[in-house]
């Protein structure tokens, strides 16, 4: 099976669910400050849900200087988490402790 690669920063842990992917990035790194509005977000999945949900495509390659493709494949990854995750069992599990 597929196994969920946390990836901040080269980060190498993996994970057999998807929840425990975003809490471990939540949880287990700093906090990511958005280059458009200044927000401090968990990295990883909040953050690139942060980035596309509060701005638009055009303010992240700006603030970011990313290209089309960085914008694709983040939008894929978003994708295929939603898809799969209990993102309320996570956020549940997350104010448990305190992390969000
Ligand atoms: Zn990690
Ligand atoms: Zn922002």
């Amino acid at each position: 099976m597929s196994l969920w690669k946390c990836g901040i920063d080269g980060c190498a842990e993996r994970f057999e669910d998807v929840e425990s992917a975003i809490i471990h990035q939540t949880v287990e790194h700093d906090r990511h400050e958005c280059t458009v509005c200044g927000s401090i977000v968990p990295d990883g999945y909040f953050a690139i849900r942060h980035a596309f949900e509060e701005h638009s495509r055009a303010e992240y390659v700006r603030a970011y200087d990313a290209d089309s493709t960085a914008v694709r494949v983040r939008e894929d990854i978003k994708a295929a988490i939603e898809d799969e995750a209990d993102l309320r069992a996570v956020v549940e599990e997350l104010k448990r402790r305190d992390a969000l």
